[in-house]
């Protein structure tokens, strides 16, 4: 499957697969047998990996999802850091990703370090189209083949990936280890093609540009303050408005979104206690069923997503946050 970039379509090998193979699956992509002209497989993974929970029931993803986090990703890294995604050799040559950012940057006179979730919604939405129609050429088919096949349908024309469910609890499961091994060979790619000044600190580079600076959180804090109990949601002490602080159930640092669904309202102090800790599964519960009642008022557009909470709760667990926190007193 040497040529993947070429297919324009393809499904995903269904058949049963044990854990060695979908290891090996990775194993091949983060070896020196997968060849890279840029780093775009690095970033279109990474976007994947970023909207796990954002498929819906079949577990689709639209190529606008993907493309809105890869562009995200590459902006800090390329206008930012001027860290180039291709070896530029002897006559200075650009990826298409790069010369569709600074076609952006220019065109709409940005200055180099505003973030890119800054820009207003309509500039947004216009490099992101034109990132998606340079890339997904190359980039779709390429991932796909290099993983064997096995992790996703694609359409480049109807513009969606579809994740095998196979492989989708697998990478649930081992999201942080795949995460981090994609870090690492990115990096070492871009050490490849990059001078020496631009690669200083390279991995906390990487790491900053794909972390969303984190939206405001008043919207939802007004959302669920009036529709929902004006209490803390851990240990139930009143809370007034200006008061109460909006805390992600599933810690941002694992989910690294923000969604209605998994927030809920705290006192400063529970808040503050609970940090990057998961809450003790009788909260899970009750986010769960406070979940149902979002969805049934429309509060929530990500309804299967909102449903995933319990196993999202589960895959945490798996990836290292095992330290489960309870507060003080509880009256729940
Ligand atoms: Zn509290």
């Amino acid at each position: 499957m040497a040529a993947g970039y070429l297919l324009k379509e393809a499904n995903f090998i269904d058949r049963p697969l044990s854990d060695d193979e979908m290891w090996s699956a990775f194993a091949y992509l983060f070896s020196s047998k997968s060849v890279n002209d840029t780093s775009y497989k690095f970033g279109f993974l990474k976007a994947i990996i970023d909207n796990l929970y954002n498929t819906d029931s079949k577990l689709i993803l639209t190529f606008d999802q993907l493309f809105a986090k890869f562009t995200e990703i590459y902006w800090n890294l390329v206008l930012k850091h001027h860290i180039r995604q291709k070896n530029p050799g002897k006559l200075n040559r650009q990826s298409e990703l790069e010369k569709a950012l600074i076609y952006g940057k220019e065109k709409y006179g940005i200055l180099e370090d505003i973030p890119f979730e800054s820009l207003i919604n309509d500039m947004q939405i216009d490099i992101c189209h034109k990132v998606k129609m340079k890339c997904k050429e190359n980039v779709v088919g390429a991932l796909y083949a290099d993983l064997g096949g096995l992790f996703y349908s694609f359409s480049k024309s109807g513009e969606w990936i579809q994740i095998n469910p196979r492989m989708y609890e697998f990478v649930c499961k081992h999201k942080v280890a795949i995460e981090k091994l994609n870090y690492y060979e990115w990096a070492k790619f871009l050490e490849k093609v990059n001078e020496d000044s631009a690669v200083d600190h390279l991995l906390s580079k990487i790491d900053e540009s794909t972390m969303r600076t984190r939206s405001s959180l008043a919207y939802y804090r007004d959302i669920l303050f009036e529709e929902f109990e004006n209490k803390c949601f851990y240990c139930g002490k009143p809370v007034t408005k200006r008061s109460v602080e909006v805390d992600h159930f599933i810690p941002w640092s694992f989910i690294k979104d923000d969604q209605i669904w998994n927030f809920v309202l705290a006192c400063p102090e529970c808040n503050n206690r609970k940090r990057d800790k998961l809450a003790q599964v009788d909260f899970l519960n009750k986010i769960s069923d406070r979940n149902e009642i979002l969805i049934e008022r429309d509060h929530s557009s990500e309804a299967d997503s909102a449903r995933r909470i319990k196993m999202i709760y589960d895959w945490a667990k798996k990836n290292g946050y095992n330290e489960i926190w309870t507060p003080k007193k509880t009256t729940v």
